[in-house]
């Protein structure tokens, strides 16, 4: 399977090659040439597999060809070891016809858990092959930078360093965070905001001089193909358990940078009947905007209790854009140029595409504390801030009540205490029982200043021989 880039002119790359690569050269980001699709009977002959067989269907004809069968499995098996539910993705039904998803079932109780335990491992693998080692950096506001050490700390090839804006991140995300003391993993708490986290990670991507010789950056945002491609296993796996590919299953989704749900757009495409793909927002809502009135444009940032949703551009957008202007790279860099001066225009024919294949739906913070309040008093189920969005979002867009609706939950409540309390809890949700002592867990990280050199300095000190 070969890789193209959204932007039409960088090179084709194969499947290892898009997991060590970041943005494509052209600014791009890389999709596979082509989609694998699945006959009904052959989605209907997976009834019943585990989880890990399901992704081992789904995942092998991206990978054709270069991770042999027998290891692609055992990447599988060891990424979801670490979740705590047997079903690793089980689901929950709040109403009628109306199912949670739980996501959270993962080492950092968020549903990045499920692309990053896999492209930790994935990533080891390639690099032991190689006998190449890398450096991963990135920035995180909360459940990114945990999820990604939590699947980078076993990788012997590689170091993995995460900025976060000192005493601007919540304690659970924190200690998730600094209480991991591998010698390869190193917490950056940064005097500045997230922002100024990202402009670091950025302008050190840009410019790799300060790396040792021989090592390389490796992004593991969600602009890595291979996280997308392991979230399209939970889509069929929910669809499978709830009737599909029988009968249609629609899905809800808390939405910010759009990998999640691109991911269930992707499904879909290969053969999933999905009725409806709700893209649920927060305040931060360019997506709904644009959806329902054809208005891509930035607008501030709004600090809302859902924080994991609050951005101002999805940057995987982009991935939906390409395949609605017919795969035409040179459109694609057009709109996105455009898009650097002013709000972007989709073409008529774009929006009525995007129109049938999503609905979407905004929810601002008092919206959302309702919800909260609501489902736990119909049902004495605690709803994360971000999965409430989902819930009424579904709840406000569904068009039919005899299809079911799966919502996504995306964290577990304990990871946002702020909101639930809000809800009329009276005490903080409890953390899982493997997780109860992460308050006197010994933490470790290094405040830096906001300053490019210095931090660049730093990373070189503590790479690893
Ligand atoms: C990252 C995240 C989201 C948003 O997912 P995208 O793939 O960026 O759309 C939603 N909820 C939680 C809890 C998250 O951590």
């Amino acid at each position: 399977m070969k890789y193209i880039s959204t932007r039409g002119e960088a090179p084709s790359l194969s499947f290892e090659d898009v997991v060590l690569t970041g943005l494509a050269s052209d600014g791009g980001l890389y999709v596979p040439e082509s989609l694998p699709k699945f006959s009904q009977e052959e989605i209907a002959s997976w009834a019943g597999l585990s989880y890990q067989e399901l992704a081992f269907k789904i995942i092998a004809p991206f990978v054709a060809g270069e991770v042999p069968d027998a290891d692609l499995k055992k990447i599988i098996d060891d990424s979801y070891a670490t979740f705590r539910h047997d079903a690793i993705a089980p689901l929950v039904q709040t109403g009628h016809n109306e199912w949670i998803l739980e996501l959270f079932q993962g080492p950092t109780l968020a549903f990045k858990d499920f692309a990053l335990q896999f492209l930790g491992n994935l990533l080891d693998y390639i690099l032991k092959k190689r006998d190449q080692k890398v450096v991963v950096m990135g920035a995180t506001s909360g459940d990114t930078g945990s999820a990604a050490i939590e699947g980078c700390r076993h990788c012997d090839n590689i170091d993995i360093f995460i900025l976060h804006p000192h005493n601007r991140v919540s304690n659970v995300q924190r200690k998730q965070m600094t209480s991991v003391l591998e010698d390869n993993v190193h917490n950056i708490a940064l005097e500045g905001n997230f922002d100024d986290c990202q402009n670091m990670v950025k302008a050190s991507f840009g410019d790799q001089s300060f790396l040792p010789e021989g090592r390389q950056l490796v992004a593991v945002n969600s602009i890595n193909w291979a996280r997308i491609m392991a979230q399209i296993v939970y889509y069929f796996y929910a669809g499978l358990a709830l009737g599909a590919p029988s009968r249609p299953v629609s899905f809800s989704v808390p939405t910010g940078n759009f990998g999640d749900i691109f991911a269930g757009y992707l499904a879909k495409q290969m053969g999933l009947p999905i009725d409806q793909l709700v893209i649920a927002t927060n305040a931060n809502d360019i997506l709904h905007r644009c959806i329902s009135d054809n208005d891509h444009s930035k607008k501030e940032l709004i600090h809302s209790l859902a924080p994991s949703m609050d951005i101002m551009v999805s940057s995987n957008f982009e991935r939906l854009l390409f395949d609605l202007y017919g795969r035409d790279g040179s459109k694609i860099k057009g709109l996105m140029e455009d898009f650097k001066s002013g709000p972007m225009v989709l073409k008529e024919e774009a929006l009525s595409t995007a129109r049938e294949l999503f609905s979407s739906y905004r929810l601002d913070d008092d919206a959302m504390i309702k919800v909260i309040e609501d489902v736990y008093e119909s049902t004495e189920y605690l709803l994360d801030p971000h999965t409430a969005i989902g819930v009424e979002a579904a709840r406000k867009t569904r068009r039919r009540t005899d299809i079911p609706m799966i919502c996504l939950s995306t964290a577990h409540p304990a990871k946002f205490p702020e909101a639930v309390r809000k809800a009329g809890q009276s005490e903080d949700p409890a953390l899982p029982h493997h997780m109860a002592d992460l308050f006197d867990r010994e933490e470790r990280f290094s405040v830096l200043e906001k300053d490019l050199p210095k931090v660049q300095s730093f990373i070189a000190d503590n790479i690893r021989a």
